[in-house]
């Protein structure tokens, strides 16, 4: 069969390479000159499980109002941009925001990035894929004793689900982390995820894309889609700015701007593009340098450690579409660097970036079938499209195979927005 994939982000590239893998002819087409040149260019790098928990929890309406009026806020809403799409996919996150759909929706998340997890290590036998990927876990990390004494709640869902996890006072902490040795006295103490992974999600993506194209997949990019077509029940082609593109199957994988072309044919998807900002770094000194993903838990900024750079990533901003870097954005990442790894790197030296995270109300993916039976859906990961991508990937291509997938399918297709 010749599958048609729109968009070739994480999502749409680890999707070719299952599809390819089963025999089908497929073709990704994108508006850029190569794979991965958006979301998925400049990501925090953190491949975790551990970490997986939905935006929408209990309490969190007034703890964003705190993260809004902090110092180096976390999280931010440019009034200029609250258009009725805005406001309504709002509204659907704060419906979200209560113990049973919080717990619903983390155990689906939990279900796609730990088979995801598991994809990362066979797909390690199978590839030699360069992407600096290190398998050292993740630290939480923590800069007041109120956090620490917060966390019990935290760590009795972390043994409920059977997650590996060590709760660590500064030297447990310096034991993983030497680098902290020089800012121990800014911290009280982590969390550490043993089982989470770290890797820089363009280089995979770019790497994974020679290995597709090896299995015969055609990447049609500087090709911007602009519709889907119907017929009686199917989707026959995708109008492109440079022709049609007709297939047996469609897969969609546009991240962000999934909505926009689903809608030509009548879906609505509730994905909303949630910005952040990230550094990318040249390491200046080897021994003040993280060794894997650290989490500041005050700033919800992620410092991650590839093999010559650090990325820092973070900020949740609600800005629509918009795209810009104004400097004052740098100011969490550049303080969390310096203050947390000092002299490890020079901020002048750092590339700036912005992307938009493609969220769902419930933080969960939208996978598999739609009410066309040729078209299907791979994309809404949200914070954690680069932990989730084989793993959804896999999930998708066992259901376009009509073969039954690894995982439980319940809850993860657009269906349970109609339910
Ligand atoms: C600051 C930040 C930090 C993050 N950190 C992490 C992290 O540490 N760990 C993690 O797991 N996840 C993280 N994420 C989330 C992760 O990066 C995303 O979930 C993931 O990259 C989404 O991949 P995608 O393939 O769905 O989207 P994209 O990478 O955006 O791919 C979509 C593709 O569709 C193409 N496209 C869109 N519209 C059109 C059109 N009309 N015509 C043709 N082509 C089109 C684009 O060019 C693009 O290549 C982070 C995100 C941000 C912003």
């Amino acid at each position: 069969m010749h599958i048609a994939i729109l968009g070739g982000g994480v999502l749409g590239v680890a999707s070719a390479w299952y599809l390819a893998k089963s025999g089908h002819q497929v073709t990704v087409i994108d508006r850029q000159d190569s794979v991965a040149q958006e979301t998925s260019l400049g990501n925090a790098g953190m491949i975790s499980p551990g970490y997986s928990s939905p935006w929408a929890a209990p309490g969190v309406p007034i703890k964003a109002i705190g993260w809004m009026l902090q110092d180096l806020a976390p999280f931010m809403i440019n009034v200029k941009e609250l258009d009725g799409y805005t406001l309504s996919w709002m509204t659907k996150m704060l419906a979200n925001c209560n113990t049973r759909s919080y717990q619903t929706n983390k155990a689906r998340m939990l279900r796609i990035a730990e088979y995801s997890r598991d994809c990362f290590v066979d797909i390690r036998k199978e590839l030699n894929l360069d992407y600096d990927g290190r398998q050292l876990g993740t630290l939480q990390l923590f800069r007041k004793q109120k956090q620490i004494d917060a966390l019990q709640k935290d760590i009795q869902i972390l043994k409920e689900l059977g997650i590996e996890h060590q709760a660590l006072d500064m030297n447990g902490c310096i034991e993983y982390e030497p680098a902290l040795i020089h800012a121990q006295e800014k911290f009280v103490g982590g969390l550490r995820l043993p089982g989470d992974e770290t890797g820089d999600c363009f280089k995979f993506t770019t790497s994974l894309a020679k290995e597709c194209e090896k299995l015969g997949v055609v990447f049609k990019m500087n090709t911007r889609i602009e519709r889907l077509n119907e017929s009686d029940g199917k989707i026959v082609s995708v109008t492109t700015d440079t022709g049609a593109v007709t297939a047996d199957a469609f897969l969609c994988a546009l991240g962000s701007y999934s909505p926009q072309i689903l809608k030509t044919v009548g879906i609505n998807v509730p994905i909303y593009p949630i910005k952040g900002y990230s550094l990318t770094l040249p390491i200046e000194d080897e021994s003040r340098a993280p060794q894997s993903t650290i989490m500041d838990e005050t700033y919800k900024v992620a410092v991650t450690r590839f093999e010559d750079r650090i990325r820092v990533g973070g900020t949740a901003e609600i800005a629509s579409y918009n795209l810009d870097r104004p400097d004052k954005r740098r100011a969490s990442v550049d303080f969390v660097i310096q203050d947390m790894f000092p002299g490890a790197v020079d901020v002048a030296k750092a590339e700036f970036w912005s992307g938009l995270r493609p969220m769902t109300p419930d933080s969960t993916p939208i996978l598999g079938g739609t009410k066309y039976s040729n078209l299907f859906l791979n994309t809404g990961h949200g914070t954690l499209g680069w932990t989730m991508s084989l793993g959804s990937a896999k999930f998708v291509s066992d259901v376009i195979n009509k073969k039954t997938p690894d995982i439980d399918p319940e809850g993860l297709s657009i269906e349970r927005y109609y339910a």
